[in-house]
């Protein structure tokens, strides 16, 4: 594998420019590119672009490349695949490697008893199948979902998504009846408790305020719920809020939903994010990581609310079967050794992280499980003045010198290499980051 980074042009290097302008003409200009990166080819956590330098990749294309670029164990799987067929819909004919995923599926998620699964391809496609299948099964069409949450962007998930207002912009009217709660998030407690007693009061505005005065309990059909916020900033709610949350949906006879799209797939170490807490959900939405990069997603649930009769939903390539084989040798690495190796290199990297934190008064806040990590950066820790154009600023920063981050949040850098990330990368990410963030703090650029 090689050695990254390896910077040889200024970015973005003249091949890379030459791309972009055509992007700039021909391509919907609604993506958020950061930074200039036009890759050409990757291995492991090393990504060359299109001029040749080499990058340590702490990004993974979304949080999506868990066993690494190109893993030769994965790509056989898809050359396979692909030599035998493309493509048949699931939706109308049956195939191996679909029900093969299912079985697998059914091992792994932390779902008791029977469990079925649906395929799409994407993270808001699993989101959609869940919301269609909570309101399907409770005969109920409201949904409580939380501050800060990203769960993807066609209309009912967008609905659900309030990470921010930009990305709901124009879109209106959303789907009726889907209320929002804020999230335990306890670097800024949204009910002022203290940490060391919290018993996730927060939901109490869930008891207290919206089955209250806005929609009764018996109408709600599910919480939809990301066992670590994405999106919102690598949130890790506390001990107690996930359990809370479990008691209120069980009460109420609604469905809990667990959106592990970004938190899933081995990254925390476990292969669901819940299963740190030993909270069963209902329904699991996963995709990201699931296929190492091709594109699948799922919705899996107990087999008793997914019974629905055919014809309620199906998608014409949805589990694809060049996708299930990706998944089904992802699943293989992850169990032999990946996730070992997030919570390893993951609790190794934190360490490097929150030593970091004690050298530079930006960092506000370091947080995670696994390789799933954030730091928050603040322009005072007293007032936690979020350093959104810092953080900007770090995050170009540090693709200048060949390490590949992504923002979450307003203000907070998130760390989600792939999941064969090495100490070593680890140190080399941890160096680059504590250059980049001692030059921010002493020329403010
Ligand atoms: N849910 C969560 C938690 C996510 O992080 C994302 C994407 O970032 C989605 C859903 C949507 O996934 P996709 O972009 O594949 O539609």
């Amino acid at each position: 594998m090689p050695t990254a980074p390896d910077i040889k042009t200024p970015l973005p290097g003249p091949r890379a420019a030459a791309l972009i302008a055509r992007d700039r003409r021909f391509v919907s200009p609604s993506y958020t590119r950061g930074y200039p990166l036009v890759i050409a080819r990757g291995e492991g956590s090393v990504v060359e672009d299109v001029d040749g330098n080499l990058f340590l990749d702490c990004a993974a294309g979304i949080a999506v490349n868990a066993t690494g670029h190109s893993h030769p164990e994965v790509v056989k799987a898809i050359v396979d695949q692909a030599h035998r067929f493309l493509h048949m819909s699931g939706t109308d004919f049956y195939y191996e490697p679909q029900v093969r995923l299912a079985e697998e599926i059914a091992e792994v998620v932390p779902i008791g008893g029977e469990v079925r699964t649906f395929f799409g391809n994407s993270g808001t496609e699993a989101v959609e199948a869940s919301v269609k299948l909570a309101k399907w099964y409770t005969k109920r069409h409201n949904m409580i979902a939380f501050l800060g949450s990203f769960h993807g962007r066609t209309m009912g998930s967008l609905s659900l998504t309030s990470s921010r207002s930009l990305q709901r912009r124009g879109f209106g009217p959303m789907l009726p009846g889907v209320y929002h709660a804020p999230y335990a998030n306890c670097y800024r407690c949204p009910v002022g408790a203290r940490p060391e007693s919290c018993a996730a009061e927060c939901l109490d505005f869930i008891e207290d305020q919206i089955l209250v005065h806005l929609v009764s309990p018996d109408e709600v059909a599910a919480i939809v719920v990301e066992p670590i916020q994405g999106e919102g900033g690598y949130v890790v709610p506390p001990e107690g809020f996930l359990q809370r949350l479990r008691q209120l949906t069980t009460r109420h006879g609604m469905l809990l939903v667990a959106d592990e799209v970004q938190s899933g797939m081995g990254r925390t170490g476990r292969m669901f994010a819940i299963q740190h807490t030993g909270v069963e959900p209902d329904v699991l939405a996963t995709a990201k990581g699931i296929a190492s990069g091709m594109p699948l997603g799922i919705c899996a649930a107990r087999a008793e609310v997914m019974s629905w009769p055919p014809g309620a939903h199906a998608s014409t390539f949805g589990g694809n079967p060049v996708s299930c084989a990706a998944a089904l040798a992802t699943l293989d690495l992850l169990r032999r050794e990946l996730m070992r190796n997030a919570e390893e290199v993951g609790g190794y990297m934190k360490e490097g992280l929150l030593s970091l934190q004690h050298k530079h008064p930006l960092i506000g806040d370091v947080r995670g499980r696994g390789l799933m990590l954030g730091i928050e950066l603040v322009r005072d820790r007293q007032t936690k003045e979020r350093a959104t154009a810092e953080r900007d600023a770090i995050v170009t920063g540090a693709f200048n010198k060949g390490l590949l981050l992504l923002g979450a949040g307003q203000n907070t850098i998130r760390l989600s290499p792939p999941l064969v990330f090495t100490r070593a990368q680890a140190d080399t990410a941890l160096k680059i980051l504590d250059e980049v963030i001692g030059e921010q703090e002493r020329t403010g650029r």
